[in-house]
């Protein structure tokens, strides 16, 4: 059996309206190593002074500094990344691909047809940096188109969720303790996946048990996005949000289906340590 370990790297922070406040909301990637390999999930998003610009939010960090910094920390150069599995193409998942010319994307066909004719709410958020990367791989080798659910390696396989997006896909990697599920932006907060916990959930939704919460950012209808989170359950043993503060950093030596505290759920801006 193939075994991986999972590294999760934190580039940056975006500030997102939520009811009244606005929420900081964590910009993850992850490094997925074994068997020789170096396999980034998600490229992280775009220095926060352009994300600002464009879409008049404000956060911290992005770019290739934070991208190259955060590798570092696990010991890697942006060279030494084999692959690229992108989970879709927005722009805080998807940019900075121009660090990594030789290793090989990998990206849904449906994914990629989003990026260039996305639903029209999500326009913004997909980046002509992202698309015109993509397009310009001209080797094989640089880039691999998947349809559908996929075994990319044995013990890594994508699973095709259309959601939050039309070509999502959610990454699902085996460790020594179990199978963890890359989820992304498909319950991008561990409230979503467990609305009536109150491990969870600082406002557990008793009337969700046994269901979850879907994004407002989506492509598809609720009903397949429910399904797609209820199938990522049956073929995972623990799931990992994309902008949750609470998610493991190492994996499988973290290990834990929902968090052991509420602190970093609903996060408000401004952040404690710059008010002090
Ligand atoms: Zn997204």
């Amino acid at each position: 059996m193939s075994h991986y370990r999972i590294t999760s790297l934190r580039v940056g922070e975006i500030y997102v309206p939520h009811g009244a406040s606005v929420m900081r909301d964590p910009i993850h990637c992850w490094l997925v190593q074994g068997q020789g390999r170096n396999i980034l999930v998600d490229s992280g998003m775009a220095d926060i002074s352009l994300v600002t610009k464009r879409l008049r939010v404000n956060g911290m960090g992005g770019g290739h500094p934070a991208l190259v910094t955060a590798l570092a920390g696990a010991g890697l150069r942006p060279d030494e990344i084999t692959h690229v599995v992108l989970t879709h193409l927005h722009f805080d998942h998807a940019d900075n691909l121009d660090l990594f010319p030789d290793a090989c994307v990998v990206v849904q066909r449906a994914e990629l047809m989003a990026s260039v004719d996305p639903v029209p709410s999500q326009r913004v958020f997909y980046w002509q940096s992202t698309r015109d990367n993509l397009l310009g791989r001209k080797r094989p080798s640089q880039l691999q188109i998947v349809e559908g659910d996929h075994d990319l390696f044995p013990g890594i396989r994508l699973l095709f969720v259309p959601s939050h997006t039309e070509g999502m896909q959610v990454v699902v990697v085996s460790t020594e303790k179990g199978r963890a599920a890359l989820v992304s932006d498909l319950g991008d907060h561990y409230r979503y996946w467990f609305p009536a916990d109150a491990r969870a959930n600082k406002h557990p939704q008793r009337s969700l048990a046994g269901a979850f919460i879907t994004g407002n950012i989506r492509s598809e209808s609720e009903r397949d996005w429910q399904r797609a989170m209820a199938r990522v359950l049956t073929e995972s043993d623990i799931v990992v949000p994309a902008h949750d503060f609470r998610i493991p950093v190492n994996i499988p030596d973290e290990w834990f289906a929902v968090p052991e505290s509420l602190e970093g759920d609903l996060a408000h801006v401004p952040p404690p340590e710059i008010e002090s």
